[in-house]
């Protein structure tokens, strides 16, 4: 689509009459609560923020309030929000920044608002539109991928897009605009399934028409006449774009223990990226390049790595991850391990794709022999992975459910809960799990429960082993049967 003036005025009437709500969703009554929330909404939704911003605002007003705030009062505000630590980290710095460069003020220019903590080129974009008025086109994820979708453009990086774009409208339009693109991305042109049928830009949509390839999936989406067929893109836990069908793959792993398991099975070679947190083994240090954290990878240093497949786990990764992989035209493929029985398919699956399905096969038939018979069910078991505020692993977690094959009976909400001190007490476990990872659990916060629970067993354990799916499965179930028996 080649996009004339005209077109493009047609385009944004159509956006328009789309979304006339289009607005920054972000709940904001000034410009300090603007840069506090848009902080705050980084690898989180905006309502998420909304719901948790009102608390945070009654206790901390302005700058020169948050700037006191002790951290770990800051921090328990704002723990829904995800990466807790370094937002509150960065709001202190923000706040004290505030106070000391620009008398408590958030300022309304550019460089300033970028060259505070926190704070880049996009959020001051987002805080220079929405409290000052300035003219901003910010490109986030939903712009960057209904762009190139579009054909408005077809650069690699949100900086580029965002050059486009402004190049293609008029200024006075570009608030408006970021807005609704967002708002067509969210309701509409759905990073995996989306909505060409019903898109108010069909018709000036290549893609949505079939005429060409989709630039992140790497597929056609959909349809002649206005009929929906069936969108290219494979369900969630495979990967979502054609891979090469023989020979190595370049694999970024964004789980630890997959790391590890591909190492186990000799496929080191293949591995081009890491998290931080793949640290087994300890070599692989040295010779892995590292791409970030699990939750919050830097997609820069992916993309230079150029991986042919990076691989996700859903508990470990965030939903977003693996949408903006998307959006930068990235093979993925998520595995979802909830139960011992999910890794000996996860096992196959990843054998069957990388050319070691034998390995895979032997691994499932050991853990097969390893749960034959199962055990009867035992004491009520309560894993806890965090203090301040104690969470726990649910029944349907993975290390619930190794525990459940060792003989334990899992208990407490399920997923992974917040559990305040009276609904700690109500559970009145028979046994208290202690794994020694995420959270460092030692012998003080075993002391600590055995005060509180004197009838209950109180057992710290490996928490590798009790967490890391795949490569240490039945090493896990030894320790929690061994652990059971003592
Ligand atoms: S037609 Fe489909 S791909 Fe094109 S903008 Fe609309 S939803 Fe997105």
């Amino acid at each position: 689509m080649r996009w004339s003036i005209a077109k493009l005025k047609d385009l944004q009437q159509r956006l328009v009459r789309a979304y006339p709500d289009a607005k920054c969703a972000l709940d904001h009554r000034d410009p300090f609560q603007l840069v506090v929330a848009t902080v705050l909404s980084a690898q989180c939704t905006d309502s998420r923020v909304n719901i948790t911003t009102p608390g945070l605002f009654a206790r901390y007003p302005d700058a020169s309030s948050l700037a006191k705030a002790k951290p770990v009062e800051l921090e328990a505000l704002i723990r829904s929000t995800g990466f807790f630590r370094n937002k509150a980290k960065n709001l202190l710095g923000l706040a004290n920044a505030l106070i000391t460069r620009h008398d408590g003020k958030v300022p309304n220019d550019s460089v300033q608002l970028a060259a505070l903590p926190g704070v880049g080129q996009k959020t001051a974009n987002v805080v220079l539109a929405n409290a000052f008025g300035v003219p901003a086109l910010a490109v986030d994820t939903h712009i960057f991928r209904v762009a190139r979708r579009l054909g408005l453009s077809a650069a690699k990086t949100p900086e580029k897009v965002e050059a486009d774009l402004c190049r293609l409208f008029p200024r006075e339009d570009w608030i408006e605009l970021h807005h609704q693109f967002i708002f067509h991305g969210r309701r509409c042109c759905d990073a995996r399934k989306p909505d060409c049928g019903n898109c108010p830009a069909l018709s000036l949509c290549d893609v949505g028409r079939g005429k060409v390839v989709d630039p992140h999936s790497g597929t056609k989406l959909a349809v002649r006449g206005g009929q929906k067929r069936e969108a290219a893109l494979k369900p969630e836990r495979t990967a979502y774009a054609p891979l090469p069908t023989s020979g190595p793959l370049r694999i970024i792993s964004l789980v630890p223990s997959v790391t590890e398991l591909l190492v186990q099975w000799g496929l080191a070679a293949q591995l081009v990226g890491r998290t931080r947190y793949c640290i087994a083994p300890k070599w692989i240090r040295a010779t892995v390049p590292e791409v970030g954290g699990t939750k919050d990878p830097n997609f820069q240093r992916i993309t230079d790595l150029n991986p042919e497949l990076v691989i996700l786990e859903k508990d470990e990764n965030s939903k977003w991850v693996a949408d903006t992989l998307t959006d930068l035209g990235i093979p993925w493929m998520a595995l979802e391990i909830r139960t011992v029985k999910s890794c000996m398919a996860a096992w196959l699956a990843l054998g069957k794709l990388l050319g070691a399905l034998d390995q895979a096969k032997a691994r499932v038939v050991g853990l097969k022999k390893l749960l034959s018979p199962m055990p009867k069910t035992g004491p009520r078991t309560l894993t806890l992975i965090w203090k301040d505020p104690w969470m726990s692993a649910g029944p349907d977690t993975y290390p619930s459910d190794l525990a459940r094959c060792a003989g334990f009976k899992p208990i407490g909400p399920e997923r992974w809960p917040q559990l305040s001190e009276e609904a700690l007490a109500a559970l009145n476990p028979d046994v208290i799990l202690l794994p020694t990872e995420p959270f460092r659990f030692s012998k003080r916060h075993a002391a600590e429960l055995e005060r509180r629970f004197p009838l209950a067993k109180i057992h710290i354990v490996d928490g590798q082993a009790m967490t890391w799916y795949l490569s240490r499965t039945e090493e896990g179930l030894v320790m929690l049967r061994e652990t059971l028996g003592r």
